[in-house]
């Protein structure tokens, strides 16, 4: 929807200007003026107390969306090495392509990368989009969304994945702007609709009070991001082979904006919480951040890692890098051990689809009991030195 002023009609009192909740509406020569961050939400015709402003349907182009086929995962590769999303992408990418009818195929920047296409075949991929090029080496949002823009412009994929990490939500929405498209952020399932063959991207909103399915009906390419540890990896299939395609890659002056000067790694301790097996996870229960020291013995004897809630990340006794939940990690280990952690919805998004769940707590009614697998109700600091002495012996 787009709005209009009736020029003839407004009497200049600005109340719409007042009104409008995105600052987008100007008086020139004692006329309103609609400006570019109109939403067309509409509230300035309600406003309007002199019947000045109309809707009017904007002319909206009719993108022909037969010509689009195929999905497509981002193949985000660092230093070489494919990240692990990318074959979670390919499993599920998989499961889609079969669904509409169509081919699964990766897109593949970098420089002398072409050598990963082979894994991309064996993890599923029909075909692999190549883009290798000096100024592909490092990532840069200018130099990716143009390279993968142009790939979208001439080969129409129906779908493109991309996994939601830091590279992947910088690259997204740029795409999509640039492709006129929607993008659903942070999905934890996607389907296929049997009626008309378009994706069903849901996602937790409001918090995670909320389950929102959100559908791409008018626009192509359907994009989604996808969190890692949320899918399931693809199958490998040794010496699996598909069609390898070379992207033309030219850059004019002035396309790359950004240089990069120097890279300087942090020197944080490298957690790796989706590829843990078993993960021991702490929260305010601990009471304090030497208490992690407990979970770490526990975690050792184990051969797991240590993770935390957002409320101990929060309260400054262990590094973000380690928190599960929404705004943290998801992770799917075989074993979640949860220490004096309530269970609180946000938690149980990054944790509740792990093979087993053992929750310490000492309130029985506590709502990580309800997910968990094994329950102990208790105090951890008593249960866990139990535990790891049973395991000495
Ligand atoms: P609490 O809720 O305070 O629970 C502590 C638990 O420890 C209690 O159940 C208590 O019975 C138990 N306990 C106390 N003493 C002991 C003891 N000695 N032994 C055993 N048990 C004991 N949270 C996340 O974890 N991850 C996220 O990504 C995340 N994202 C969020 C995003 C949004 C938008 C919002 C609004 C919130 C988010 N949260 C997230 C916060 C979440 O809502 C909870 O506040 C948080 O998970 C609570 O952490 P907790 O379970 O450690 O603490
Ligand atoms: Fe004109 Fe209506 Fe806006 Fe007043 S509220 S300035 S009459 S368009
Ligand atoms: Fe502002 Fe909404 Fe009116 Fe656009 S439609 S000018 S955003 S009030």
């Amino acid at each position: 929807m787009a709005v209009n002023v009736i020029r003839e009609k407004c009497k200049g009192c600005s109340i719409c200007v007042k009104n409008c909740p995105f600052e987008a509406i100007t008086m020139e020569n004692k006329v309103a003026v609609i400006g570019p961050s109109c939403t067309g939400c509409g509230v300035c015709v309600e406003k309007c107390p002199f019947k000045a402003i109309e809707k009017t349907e904007e002319a909206r182009e009719v993108k022909d969306l037969s010509a689009y086929k195929d999905v497509w995962v981002f193949a985000e590769q660092r230093d070489g090495v494919i990240m692990p999303v990318v074959f979670e992408l390919l499993g599920e990418g998989k499961k889609l392509a079969a669904e509409v009818g169509c081919k699964l195929c990766a897109v593949l920047c970098g420089k002398d990368v072409e050598g990963l296409a082979d894994q991309l075949f064996e993890y599923g991929a029909d075909k692999v989009y190549v883009a290798d090029h000096e100024e592909l080496a490092t990532y840069r949002t200018d130099a990716y969304t143009k390279v993968i823009n142009d790939a979208i412009e001439a080969y129409k994929p129906e779908i493109v994945l991309l996994g939601a990490t830091h590279i992947g939500r910088d690259l997204g929405p740029c795409l999509a702007v640039k492709a006129n498209t929607g993008l659903t952020a942070d999905c934890t399932r996607l389907e296929i609709d049997p009626e008309d063959k378009k994706i069903k991207q849901t996602r937790p909103a409001f918090g995670g009070n909320l389950m929102a399915t959100i559908v791409c009906p008018n626009h192509r390419p359907q994009m989604s991001t996808v969190r890692p540890g949320v899918m399931e990896k693809a199958a490998f299939e040794e010496g699996r082979k598909g069609e390898l395609i070379r992207l033309n890659v030219e850059f004019k002056e002035g396309d790359i904006r950004t240089k990069v000067l120097e890279i300087v790694k942090t020197m944080k301790d490298s957690v790796s919480l989706t590829d843990a097996d078993i993960i021991v996870s702490g929260g305010m229960g601990l009471g304090k951040a030497e208490g992690f020291d407990l979970l770490k013995q526990l975690a050792d004897k184990l051969g797991g890692i240590v993770a935390a809630s957002r409320a101990a990340v929060d309260a400054g006794w262990i590094d973000h890098a380690y928190q599960v939940g929404q705004t943290g990690t998801t992770v799917k280990p075989k074993i979640y051990i949860a220490c004096g952690i309530s269970g609180a919805i946000q938690h149980a998004a990054g944790m509740q689809n792990s093979e087993q769940i053992i929750a310490i707590n000492t309130n029985e009614n506590a709502p990580i009991f309800e997910i968990a697998d094994y329950g102990i109700v208790g105090d951890l600091y008593k249960v866990i030195p139990a535990i790891i002495e049973e395991l000495d012996k």
